[in-house]
């Protein structure tokens, strides 16, 4: 793993988010994109080198409708991100992680992801994301 890529952090109202955001870092957000097959608003923020993320749910069944209903808002999970996720994730099964996603899909921000099971990894979920060279 090369580096944290982001911090994905649960909220129930994406644009009251963005503006409390934008107050906490003095400057907006710089992109928004929907994942349909997620079902997730997510909004970007640049903080330095770092980039958090936030995630509405844009449907009942969308794991942050799950997430918000059990812990309610706050972290979600932690990204880091990796040159060869298909590698990594051969790799992270075989020092017995879980992974959720045995073949990476599409993300939000032009990566290639996969989820690890936050039962595996003491109570975190972690996403692995590859930028898409294209
Ligand atoms: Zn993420």
């Amino acid at each position: 793993m090369k580096k944290i890529e982001h911090i994905g952090i649960a909220v129930k109202d994406i644009e009251k988010s963005n503006a409390l955001f934008a107050k906490l870092f003095g400057k907006p957000h710089y992109k928004m994109e929907t994942v349909a097959s997620e079902g997730v608003n997510t909004s970007f923020f640049k903080v330095g080198t770092n980039k958090i993320e936030l995630l509405e749910a844009t449907k009942e069944d969308s794991p942050i409708t799950k997430f918000i209903e059990k812990k309610g808002e706050g972290i979600h999970h932690i990204a880091f991100d990796v040159e060869d996720i298909e590698a990594e994730i051969k790799r992270l099964k075989k020092e017995g992680f879980i992974v959720l996603n045995e073949t990476p899909k599409r993300g939000a921000d032009n990566k290639l992801v996969a989820f690890l099971h936050p039962k595996s990894s003491n109570g975190v979920l972690i996403e692995l994301c590859q930028e898409i060279n294209e």
